[in-house]
């Protein structure tokens, strides 16, 4: 049966659906020995040879593998690096598996980052109309009040378009800064940074410690470990 490029290539585990449309446009991808540029392009995996880096993709041997990651700060999410700066996939060096982060955290943003080769998973997380809660604690400087909180509860405005409605609780009140636990249900550029300034209390540190119901509990910044099979049923 014909399917188009893009999910076949999501479905081998090449990249994320919308990455593997980025590379189709790039030129990067041949089918039966020829460049394909056209994103509508539908092909019979039965029977057309499609190859990525002049290596036959094919969704047969994929393993699908599901990783999470307590990616520290200081680290990129992106693949490659323009300024030579560590990235996340430096952490995962030991999965022979091609994976791919799921989303992106900010370079100096910690905590908890998934990584798979099941393109069409990353494809329903990132998706905005897919609306999976994600837990944060930041650092503010200040402490917000009852109508900041109010604020959040309705949504800001930042980047000139309101935001959905976010929580924010606060755990502990220090005399410059204070700790809170936020919950958007979005995935804006630097969103949760923008929210915090719009209510005039820049976050000073902020780490995602979870992804709907997916925690990271006590995984050491740094480390890696698989998801278990309850998890990924979870997520999909
Ligand atoms: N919001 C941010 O501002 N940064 C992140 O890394 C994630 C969410």
């Amino acid at each position: 049966m014909e399917e188009r490029l893009q999910k076949f290539l999501a479905e081998a585990g090449v990249a994320s659906r919308r990455k593997a449309e980025e590379l189709i446009a790039a030129g990067k991808i041949k089918v039966n020995g020829k460049v394909v540029t056209e994103l509508g392009t539908k092909i019979d995996p039965k029977k057309d040879e499609v190859l990525y880096l002049d290596k036959e993709v094919s969704k047969k041997e994929v393993e699908l593998v599901y990783i999470m990651l307590h990616k520290p700060e200081g680290y990129v999410t992106t693949a490659k690096e323009q300024f030579g700066r560590p990235g996340v996939m430096d952490l995962v060096r030991d999965v022979k598996e091609r994976i791919f982060p799921v989303g992106r955290l900010d370079y100096d943003t910690s905590g908890l980052l998934l990584l798979t080769n099941d393109g069409d998973l990353t494809y329903k997380l990132t998706h905005p109309k897919h609306d999976v809660d994600k837990t944060y604690i930041a650092k503010l400087y200040g402490t917000p009040d009852d109508m900041d909180l109010q604020k959040f509860r309705r949504g800001v405005v930042i980047d000139g378009k309101q935001t959905k409605p976010a929580k924010m609780q606060i755990i502990e009140k220090g005399e410059r800064q204070s700790t809170v636990e936020i919950i958007i249900h979005e995935g804006r550029n630097r969103q949760v940074r923008k929210m915090c300034e719009a209510i005039k209390h820049p976050v000073a540190q902020l780490k995602r410690v979870a992804t709907g119901d997916l925690t990271m509990g006590d995984l050491p910044k740094g480390k890696y470990r698989h998801l278990t099979p309850k998890e990924v049923k979870y997520l999909k």
